[in-house]
């Protein structure tokens, strides 16, 4: 990940990640990465842009970082990602964008009353305006829609405008933060959110055809495939790094600009093993210890391994005293899909072996593994 700045024109009630004043990255600085990353790493490299506002850089920062990244890591074959609210998307870095095929998440928490309720008055018609000019580019645009502990209660009604809209889902829930700022009010509850990914499940079973929700996706292909997916069901240690608008080398883009958990600075070219020596270095690969014994009876370790570091670490304010507060959430949605696909299988089985003919099942509903086939054909 690349933190241009951690600056952003929002005000979004419940964000942590956003930093007044703060600094944009110079093009120096995308040399000195593209320079670190060339002895650093040999396996394909994903770049995700992310903030702050990483749009607040400017066209220039992207005309120049683009090119200097895709051709000075043109052997790893870079990908772009990038995660903006697209209020300072311009028709220029649109193009600039485009031509570097560069899909981009951006966030709608519902429908404009509720999304302004919590992002602030006028964020949506602002989000919505840079939306079209990205289609007009075209460019991907998916959404992360976060939900906090009171547009939780609008669930049915977020579903609705995601589905009447037609846009992908990617869910996020509220979360409390290692920074001073206190989002917690805003916080989900783990219970709301495992009801929520339940509830979310459901809905894609129904609709089939219907809009896609990533992290239920992601979340079959998790017990499917038996290996997380997503960095939060991943050892994310060593496979994602973020550096801030400085050159400083974190864990992960939710580290950025906190002295603490940097690990070096991409001008100092560090090695992996440098990295694993800094604070946060051991602390992760302690979290990794720490998942195999306070896990080791959970039938779902291999695909979540504990969570999310970060979230673990809020709570103890840095310590590692527990693994994702989120667990009990992983937990019932693991156990859900399971358990609806272990009774689909059974059901087979039976049917198999001339078992009673099931006049249920011809009227049931879609279950996990049709859903697994839509996410493979999709
Ligand atoms: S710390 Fe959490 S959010 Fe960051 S990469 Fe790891 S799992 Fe993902
Ligand atoms: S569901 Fe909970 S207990 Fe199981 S691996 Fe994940 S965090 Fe650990």
């Amino acid at each position: 990940m690349l933190v241009p700045t951690l600056g952003c024109p929002a005000r979004c009630r419940y964000c942590w990640s956003s930093e007044e004043g703060s600094p944009v990255m110079s093009i120096d600085t995308v040399r000195e990465t593209v320079e670190w990353l060339k002895g650093f790493q040999d396996r394909p490299v994903t770049i995700t842009f992310h903030g702050g506002e990483p749009l607040l850089a400017g066209a220039d920062f992207y005309r120049q970082a683009l090119p200097l990244l895709a051709d000075g890591l043109r052997y790893l074959t870079p990908a772009f990602a990038m995660q903006s609210n697209l209020w300072k998307l311009t028709p220029e870095l649109a193009q600039i964008l485009a031509e570097y095929h560069v899909p981009i998440g951006t966030s709608i928490d519902g429908p404009r009353e509720i999304n302004d309720s919590q992002r602030g008055e006028g964020y949506f018609d602002r989000t919505m305006k840079g939306y079209d000019v990205a289609r007009a580019h075209g460019l991907r645009v998916s959404f992360i829609c976060t939900f906090t502990s009171r547009s939780v209660k609008e669930r049915d009604a977020i579903y609705r405008f995601f589905q009447e809209q037609g846009f992908t889902m990617k869910l996020h829930p509220a979360l409390p933060s290692l920074r001073d700022r206190n989002p917690d009010p805003w916080a989900l509850d783990p219970e709301e959110y495992g009801d929520l990914l339940v509830f979310l499940l459901d809905r894609s079973l129904e609709h089939l055809d219907g809009i896609e929700i990533m992290n239920v996706s992601d979340l079959v292909k998790c017990v499917f495939t038996r290996r997380g997916t997503v960095c939060t069901f991943a050892d994310c240690m060593g496979t994602t790094y973020a550096v801030g608008p400085d050159g400083s080398i974190y864990p992960c883009y939710r580290f950025v600009g906190m002295e603490q958990y940097a690990m070096g600075n991409v001008r100092d070219r560090p090695t992996r093993e440098e990295l694993d020596r800094s604070h946060a270095g051991k602390l992760f690969a302690r979290y990794r210890e720490h998942v195999d014994q306070a896990c080791r009876e959970c039938a779902h370790l291999r695909y979540c391994r504990g969570g999310c570091p970060y979230n673990a670490i809020v709570p103890s304010r840095g310590e590692i005293q527990g693994v994702d507060p989120m667990c009990r959430a992983y937990r019932r949605i693991f156990d859900e899909i399971t358990d609806r696909l272990n009774r689909e299988m059974m059901g087979a089985c039976i049917l198999d072996i001339g078992g009673p003919p099931s006049t249920t099942s011809k009227r049931a509903r879609p279950g996990i593994m049709a859903l697994m086939q839509r996410i493979i054909t999709r």
